[in-house]
């Protein structure tokens, strides 16, 4: 069985059929699906290991709170952070991102200060800010994006990270940026923004939830401050994520939310809390959620260094097999999609690309119209010959409209996906075309 075909094999979600066709998953970066091990480690959980974690004196309970406990090992040592005290576990992006907006605001953001936040940034990476400002009548800067039109064929969408330091000034007390954006697949050169904005004595948060999935991401290296992702993305379950943060930081940080677990001692007047990371995990976590990081991440790890052996007995390296098909499907969806399809609009181009050549894409992540078509329209047609694309604003309205859009499909492609599988995205989705205009 060839790698891709066996990789396949690990995400039963995949075998099915929607809509009488053979299902093409095509938007993983709204969701991945999960494998195998994650799967039964959930099932183990929920009917089996399955007691309340850090509270009991009985072995169910400790055994469900080892399997919590290792997922944060297992998350510390993926993203390389110091220790288990830097590593949070909460629902998701979105709450890691709130947990920060919320809680170094009120410690950190004064009137008249302000936040800056990136132009290409999802709406929880936006509206978080956005409560914090208010609350404390702070003001909200925006880092911007290169909006230049394209041959004819779209927008470049990077983030002007140079005008970084013109943003900055004494009443700045935080920056927040996305690794990888959503709607453009590009990544963005976050040392650089951490590097500026700690010239200034600034923290910055970074958004992971896309740049988890593609970057191989070392928080002490990126030097972030916090960095923000979801277990779903990643092969994970849906409702658990992580924040890291840095040590000294989260340590002046109140809690973010009271409750039980997070304390050391209660009276009715007073609270002392909990050390970290407890401190800001207030009530029963989903631990079966945070614990299926742990195979999850592995899974993750796998597809980076795992080796398998050939049929034909040789050693070959999974991350160099997924690499070359991913490369295969985003050139090929680069030139199928202007000139097979035709029309095409797309979002985001590399910064590498020479515009008499055409565009040029890392990722497999393609944000795009077809002109006079309305992106819902195709999005529907396409669900009924069995393929699952994105469809509308993606929670990231204000960067669609500045690029001229009020919507837009995406086709987003994992380790899962294959060249056959774009080749027939690509033929339903001139059909679909020729049956919308
Ligand atoms: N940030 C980015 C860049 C995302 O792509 C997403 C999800 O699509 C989020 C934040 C929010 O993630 P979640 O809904 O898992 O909290």
């Amino acid at each position: 069985m060839n790698i891709i075909n066996r990789i396949r094999a690990d995400f039963p979600a995949l075998e099915q059929k929607m809509n009488g066709e053979q299902l093409i998953y095509l938007d993983s970066a709204a969701t991945s699906q999960k494998p195998k091990s994650v799967l039964s480690l959930m099932e183990e959980m929920a009917g089996r290991t399955n007691a309340n974690v850090h509270r009991a004196m009985y072995a169910l309970s400790d055994k469900a709170t080892e399997l919590y406990e290792t997922a944060r090992e297992v998350v510390r040592e993926f993203i390389n952070a110091p220790a288990r005290e830097n590593i949070i576990f909460t629902s998701g992006t979105t709450a890691s991102i709130n947990l920060v907006a919320d809680s170094f605001c009120r410690t950190f953001l004064k009137a008249n200060d302000a936040i800056i936040i990136a132009a290409d940034s999802h709406h929880s990476n936006i509206v978080p800010w956005q409560l914090a400002a208010q609350r404390a009548g702070a003001e909200i800067r925006v880092l911007p994006i290169s909006t230049e039109p394209t041959q004819g064929r779209g927008f470049t969408a990077h983030l002007l990270i140079e005008e970084l330091e013109n943003l900055i000034d004494e009443k700045v007390k935080i920056v927040a940026v996305t690794h990888v954006s959503n709607i453009t697949g590009l990544v963005n050169q976050v040392e650089r923004v951490i590097e500026i904005a700690h010239r200034h004595n600034i923290p910055v948060v970074v958004d992971g939830a896309q740049g988890i999935v593609h970057q191989a991401v070392d928080v002490q290296k990126m030097g972030c401050d916090f960095y923000a992702f979801s277990a779903h993305k990643i092969y994970g379950a849906t409702g658990a994520g992580v924040l890291y943060g840095k040590r000294e930081l989260l340590e002046q940080m109140p809690p973010y939310m009271g409750g039980g677990d997070m304390v050391e001692t209660v009276t009715y007047q007073k609270t002392t809390y909990a050390p970290l990371p407890l401190k800001f995990e207030a009530g029963t976590p989903n631990f079966i959620g945070a614990a299926s990081l742990a195979p999850a991440l592995e899974y993750a790890k796998w597809l980076k260094d795992g080796i398998v052996q050939s049929v034909d007995g040789e050693s070959v390296s999974v991350c160099d097999v997924v690499e070359a098909e991913q490369k295969k499907i985003t050139e090929y969806l680069t030139e199928a999609l202007f000139n097979e399809v035709g029309d095409v609009q797309l979002y985001g181009f590399e910064k590498s690309t020479d515009a008499s050549t055409g565009v040029k894409k890392e990722l497999p992540l393609f944000t795009f119209n077809i002109k006079g078509a309305n992106a819902g329209d195709l999005a529907q047609l396409l669900d009924k010959m069995g393929v699952a694309v994105r469809s509308g604003l993606m929670c990231a309205e204000p960067l669609l409209n500045s690029l001229g859009a009020t919507g837009a499909l995406r086709a987003s492609f994992a380790p899962y996906n294959t060249l056959a599988e774009a080749k027939n995205f690509i033929a339903c989705l001139r059909r679909a075309k020729q049956m919308v205009l």
